[in-house]
């Protein structure tokens, strides 16, 4: 029978008040694995509530208190570590060779990381004068809604939940309706691990009812939010009604250029990594290869034969490395994507079809595919296809490389692959993104901050720069020598 999931609001597992439910499918077989409720406006005020009475409570703990749940927690994750992974592989497609050692082992250091680094913020005391003290104090924020994308179900509530927890606020987790699953286990282990009832609440359902309630409510405080730019620049307009707070971590279409003195091969490594990590469905896939001309064939024959090599079909299987993609509709959309970049002129290298093997039948399948000839004015160059597609264009001067690399709406992350450090560091200084990597392409730590420009969105994730996206800034003046602070006073006078 198919499991039916309940939402967590005020520590209570309780259905949609409507009783809806809404399928979740598997994306490597398409078949229906379970329902999750699907929550409406009236279960956003429950679920926002319930954070409002908890919150105080919670921020009035010792951050060595709040930290010590979160390191409960990040034990609980890595003793249900299996569990967690099957369930991220049967609810998104992706590999348990990558959920088992990659997602979930990283979600359990994120709430390590989180639980370590807050205990150590600080504020300041600031010498403005004798007569005085002044001082800077950060409180949390209050109620936080959190919404949450699909690609990585578990990790990027982690990377939001870790930071707004051990700041002290109240959670509204919205997640990703097709991916729904591991976000409300990890609710269950959160509760299980010591959070008191209403700090985290999780609620599903679509993201233009719940999520925009969620973004609309006046009692929540700020919105930290990962998705997409067009979803990204709804959400800014929705909560510039009650003038809060978003962080946002939208798409990307980011550029890996391979200068002309660079190690070919560790190149070619590092291109079939980063475009085909979890079937492309990375905000900071490489998309966009830029290639010296001296270099470009003998890329072009490295990176097709590399990229032939990508085990795809059943994410059960250990030795697969690219699953599905997430859902029938993103598949259709990849598709559609290859159909344009033919009609433009692109040259079909690898790919472009659905793989035909007997464990890739029924699910959303696209093979690792590879386009030569490219140039920035097609427009699977220019859009965030979110898939295993990419286009090679062939480069002259580093300037021109720099110039195409910028040559797009986005700016999360790039790539220069070269033998010397000088240039990539003269480079990643002109390319506008919020990371770019010399020799490296798709590698992301706690200790590192994570976020766009442009329309790759604002704000940080990771690092101890997140501490500052869950916590206010606020200066406390205390008059020291008991008379009130004398020039302007006598303005008055
Ligand atoms: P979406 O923007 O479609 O959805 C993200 C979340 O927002 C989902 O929970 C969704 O709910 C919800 N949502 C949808 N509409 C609204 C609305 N009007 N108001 C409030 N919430 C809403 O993104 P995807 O899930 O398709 O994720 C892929 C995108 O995420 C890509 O663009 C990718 O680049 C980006 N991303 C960015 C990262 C970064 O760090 N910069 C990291 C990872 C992904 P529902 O599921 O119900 O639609």
């Amino acid at each position: 029978m198919t499991e039916e999931y309940k939402v967590l609001i005020g520590g209570e597992w309780v259905k949609a008040g409507s009783g809806e439910m809404m399928d979740i499918i598997n994306p490597a077989t398409g078949e229906v694995i379970a329902k999750a409720p699907k929550c409406g406006p009236a279960d956003v005020d429950k679920a926002v509530g319930a954070a409002v009475q908890a919150a105080p409570a919670w921020a009035a703990k010792t951050v060595g208190e709040r930290s010590k749940v979160l390191l409960k927690l990040s034990q609980l994750i890595m003793g249900h570590h299996e569990e967690l992974a099957k369930l991220e592989t049967m609810e998104h497609g992706s590999p348990i060779r990558k959920t088992m050692n990659f997602d979930v082992p990283l979600c359990a250091e994120q709430f390590e990381y989180f639980a370590g680094v807050a205990r150590a913020m600080t504020g300041e005391t600031l010498p403005v004068g004798p007569w005085c003290m002044s001082m800077t104090v950060r409180e949390p924020l209050g109620v936080v809604g959190l919404i949450t994308p699909w690609n990585f179900p578990a990790l990027m509530v982690v990377w939001k939940l870790g930071a707004a927890l051990v700041t002290g606020n109240a959670c509204v987790v919205k997640p990703p309706s097709i991916a729904p699953l591991t976000t409300l286990r990890l609710g269950e282990l959160a509760m299980e691990a010591g959070v008191p009832a209403g700090v985290v609440n999780v609620i599903t359902g679509p993201g233009d009812t719940v999520g925009e309630a969620l973004v609309r409510h006046p009692d929540v405080a700020k919105i930290g939010f990962t998705g997409d730019t067009v979803t990204g620049r709804r959400i800014m307009n929705v909560a510039s009604d009650t003038v809060k707070q978003v962080g946002l971590e939208l798409g990307g279409k980011n550029a890996f250029i391979v200068l002309a003195d660079a190690d070919i091969d560790s190149a070619v490594e590092g291109a079939v990594w980063s475009a085909f990590f979890n079937s492309g469905q990375v905000c900071a896939a490489a998309s966009r290869f830029y290639i010296h001309e001296s270099l470009y064939d003998e890329f072009a024959a490295k990176f097709v034969a590399a990229a032939k090599l990508v085990r795809y079909g059943d994410p059960t299987n250990m030795e697969t490395v690219m699953g599905p993609l997430a859902y029938a509709g993103h598949r259709d959309k990849v598709e559609s994507y290859i159909e344009e970049a033919k009609k433009e002129g692109a040259k079909l290298l690898l790919g472009g079809k659905r793989p035909d093997t007997p464990d890739t039948k029924k699910g959303f399948f696209v093979a690792p595919t590879v386009f030569g000839n490219c140039n920035n004015s097609m427009q699977f160059m220019q859009d965030e296809i979110f898939g295993p597609v990419v286009g090679l264009v062939s480069f002259k001067t580093p300037e021109e490389a720099v110039a195409l690399a910028n040559d797009t709406r986005y700016g999360l992350s790039a790539s220069v692959w070269t033998k010397d450090v000088r240039t990539g560091l003269a480079l990643a200084g002109q390319i506008k993104a919020g990371t770019v990597w010399v020799n490296e392409h798709l590698i992301v730590f706690c200790e590192t901050p994570w976020g766009g420009c442009k329309q790759s969105g604002w704000g940080k994730d990771l690092s101890t720069m997140v501490l500052e996206e869950y916590t206010m800034t606020k200066h406390i003046y205390i008059d020291l020598i008991g008379q009130p602070m004398k020039p302007w006073y006598g303005l008055l006078k």
